[in-house]
């Protein structure tokens, strides 16, 4: 089995006690049945504490009781883990160790990423100037149960090249990042034209047509462009701002500090000064295209090879879009509010917020992979 991974995968290491909004705070933290059997057998105070704090939730899911504001219980004052204190990181559950790492299978791959909604990973991604890469490795033998030998290896091939002709549009720097969405959705919408044709004759021969068909230089460029932000018409891009934020003021609400961001942008930004503020915002200092490509390269390879399981690649491709441009609102929000000052910090705040929001709710998820099928 393959395992696919961006190159700064083994750079992450967690800050703990230095982090300001731990994943420790303001999440459920379900307990695996093996972690579960295990904390059942700890002896003195701590193991006690742990079957205190356990509790078996509604859906038959074990998870522990949060505390004041939702934090772990066992996040202490320092915001360190009494857990890991206590008997090692080796007593932790499954989704404590695998945080902030999110896993794809298909076939005979794994595509792991490293999510934004831990800060420490916003500051790497971020911050990064060159172009991401993305190695693989090969996985021991033991972890072949993960292989999804039910997939269909032709339509993987074609999602794999898919995804990697994706990436090399939005990575590529002697183009405008605007022209580069507009490329990156073109190609999705074509292969999405060729997925909806071999769904109807399952005929491989078709992914290999609708490849031919998406050299580069075949790519559209018309993709309902004033929407997705080329143009210069105000009225259009502050709809296309004004949609967006619809849709996200749609889903459930899970943070508070989601909950006043959202307030703000809408405070902040409104149909008088929405272009104007951009225009300035985007010609500023504090703008740079590369955080934004490092963003939408992100969302690529954490959503397109999803059409293996759902086949509505295009809609992955303008949620894909439409995080990044989402996240870049809430940027311009700040950056109006700060006076034109804007820090890595507040930047990996914000793309940590939106994550927390939107990535990590399966709900809020679906809802807005939903809405895009459609629009
Ligand atoms: S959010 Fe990231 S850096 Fe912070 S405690 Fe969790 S894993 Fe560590």
């Amino acid at each position: 089995m393959i395992l696919r991974v961006p190159d700064y995968y083994d750079e992450f290491s967690c800050i703990a006690g230095e982090c300001t909004g731990s994943c420790c705070d303001g999440w459920e933290i379900d307990i695996d049945d093996a972690t579960r059997e295990y904390y059942s057998q700890v002896p003195d105070e701590i193991g006690e504490r742990l079957r205190d704090k356990l509790y078996k939730g509604e859906d038959g899911e074990y998870r522990f009781r949060l505390g004041e504001h939702g934090r772990c219980p066992f996040l202490n004052d320092d915001n360190l883990c009494d857990i890991i204190i206590a008997l090692g990181e080796e007593a932790l559950s499954e989704v404590c160790t695998d945080f902030p790492r999110f896993a794809l299978s298909y076939g005979h791959v794994m595509q792991r990423i490293l999510s934004v909604s831990c800060e420490e990973v916003g500051r790497i991604i971020l911050s990064r100037t060159e172009p991401v890469k993305f190695v693989e490795r090969s996985m021991p033998d033991c972890m072949e149960d993960w292989e999804d030998e039910e997939a269909d290896d032709a339509y993987i091939a074609f999602l794999e090249t898919i995804q990697n002709r994706a990436i090399a549009i939005l990575q590529d720097r002697s183009k405008p990042i605007s022209e580069r969405i507009a490329l990156f959705l073109g190609l999705c919408e074509k292969a999405q034209e060729g997925i909806n044709q071999y769904g109807m004759d399952e005929d491989a021969a078709i992914l290999t047509d609708t490849l031919a068909e998406l050299e580069p230089p075949n790519v559209s460029t018309n993709f309902r462009v004033e929407d997705w932000e080329r143009g210069k018409d105000a009225q259009k891009l502050y709809e296309a701002f004004d949609i967006r934020w619809a849709i996200l003021e749609e889903l459930e609400e899970l943070g508070e500090e989601w909950v006043a961001t959202k307030k703000r942008v809408r405070k902040v930004l409104t149909e008088e000064n929405y272009a104007e503020r951009r225009e300035a915002f985007m010609a500023s200092d504090a703008y740079d295209a590369i955080v934004y490509e490092q963003l939408l390269v992100y969302f690529a390879f954490r959503y397109l090879m999803q059409a293996v399981y759902s086949c509505d690649l295009l809609a992955y491709g303008k949620m894909i879009v439409s995080f990044a441009l989402m996240v870049r609102d809430l940027d311009l929000m700040c950056w109006t509010e700060n006076g034109g000052i804007y820090e890595l910090k507040q930047r990996t705040r914000m793309a940590y917020i939106f994550s927390r929001e939107v990535e990590h709710s399966e709900e809020n998820f679906e809802q807005i992979r939903e809405e895009l099928m459609f629009e």
